[in-house]
């Protein structure tokens, strides 16, 4: 759907068809005629583009789904049933959801209310309270949310003093830099998702790894196909069966093609809603020196209900990422202890709302979001 005549979908993962679908079509096409599913050499492909576009050392191994990118990368940094690993609370389920997955505890720091990301003096608070409570701290998890990359510098600058891995859930961020350095190559391990409706999807599932540590990039590769040694039928260690298809892999490849073109026009469209939008709704644009993905265009509002009733009547797309914070998910309240605050990440969830934004979004089309919004929204008082 696009036009305003037929409302505004809050992503179109289907616009780019337009500009590349016969391509995307005959390396299908080609796929289908050699029949090498599983790790066919689209995939070997892909993970060189992958590592190309990252640039430096850094190695690409792909594999099912942005969750298992996550619990790959754990189990391939050693992390132990019982062990502490800190990350956001203000987050998509899978960050924490594959630190318990393996057993593992997730300690959740609280985020900034300008950023979304994870705060640094939050995750220095919630590595002390792991201390407090017995526990052995593995490492730290930065979610780089909405697409905004998470404040590297300072987290790497903790987690170097404390000596344990920095993790970097970029499943909104493929595409993104921070200091010139590209998502991939901020931390000592990152992951990502090609899920249809994220920066870079693809039609179906499919996830990556991405390091610099030549070891865990080999431990990846063994984890992904049963823990395999030499060949699939010798297991050095318990694994999982986590590929990327080759199909994915073949869709994936002409997308990666045009991804930066891609990004220059989510910048054009944020930059469009933060000219036009009431400057109290509008986050703050990145600053020099951070590159967005913009997986997300999110406002937060004191008056939600109002906005998403208006927007639902204008059959303009919106969506609250997220409701309710991990720590307060029935699921995840065990893992939480009284002594964090985590007053941000609840206050967010009550005043977030997330507006269309994908690269193909016309002029006619954001006019419409900003003429409802505008209309009805009022700023979000005391965050
Ligand atoms: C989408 C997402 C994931 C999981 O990716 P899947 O490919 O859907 O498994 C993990 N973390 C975050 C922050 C996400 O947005």
């Amino acid at each position: 759907m696009t036009g305003s005549d037929v409302g505004v979908p809050l992503i179109d993962v289907q616009a780019h068809r337009r500009v590349i679908g016969d391509e995307i079509d005959a390396r299908i096409q080609a796929v289908l005629e050699h029949g090498r599913y599983i790790l066919g050499p689209e995939v070997a492909e892909f993970e060189s583009a992958l590592a190309d576009h990252i640039g430096g050392d850094v190695e690409a191994v792909t594999c099912a789904n942005g969750t298992d990118a996550l619990v790959l990368a754990l189990l391939a940094l050693g992390v132990e049933p019982g062990d502490a690993v800190v990350c956001p609370s203000f987050t998509f389920v899978a960050s924490a959801e594959a630190v318990a997955a393996i057993g593992a505890v997730p300690v959740f720091a609280d985020v900034t209310s300008t950023t979304f990301n994870v705060d640094a003096s939050s995750v220095a608070a919630a590595l002390a309270d792991a201390d407090s409570r017995g526990l052995r701290v593995a490492g730290v998890m930065a979610v780089d949310l909405f697409g905004r990359p998470a404040p590297y510098p300072e987290l790497r600058r903790l987690t170097g003093e404390r000596g344990v891995w920095l993790l970097a859930d970029a499943a909104q961020s493929f595409g993104a830099s921070l200091g010139g350095t590209k998502v991939g190559a901020l931390a000592d391990v990152t992951t990502t998702s090609f899920f249809p409706a994220k920066p870079l999807g693809c039609y179906g599932d499919g996830g990556a790894v991405f390091t610099a540590d030549r070891g865990i990039a080999d431990t990846l590769r063994s984890l992904r196909v049963h823990g395999k040694g030499e060949d699939k039928y010798h297991n050095v260690r318990v694994g999982q069966n986590s590929r990327l298809d080759t199909l994915q892999a073949a869709v994936l490849l002409p997308k990666l093609a045009i991804l930066d073109g891609e990004l220059d026009d989510r910048d054009r469209v944020a930059a469009s809603y933060a000219r036009r939008l009431p400057t109290e709704l509008a986050p703050p644009a990145p600053e020099e020196e951070l590159r967005s993905a913009w997986a997300q265009y999110t406002i937060t509002t004191s008056n939600r209900t109002d906005v998403q009733a208006a927007l639902a009547d204008a059959g303009i797309g919106n969506a609250v990422y997220y409701p309710v914070p991990l720590h307060l998910q029935p699921a995840y309240a065990q893992f939480h202890s009284e002594g964090a605050p985590l007053v941000t990440s609840e206050r967010l969830a009550d005043v977030v709302i997330s507006l269309p934004m994908h690269p193909y979004l016309s002029d006619d089309e954001i006019d419409a979001v900003v003429t409802t919004v505008a209309r009805v929204a009022t700023g979000s008082v005391g965050i």
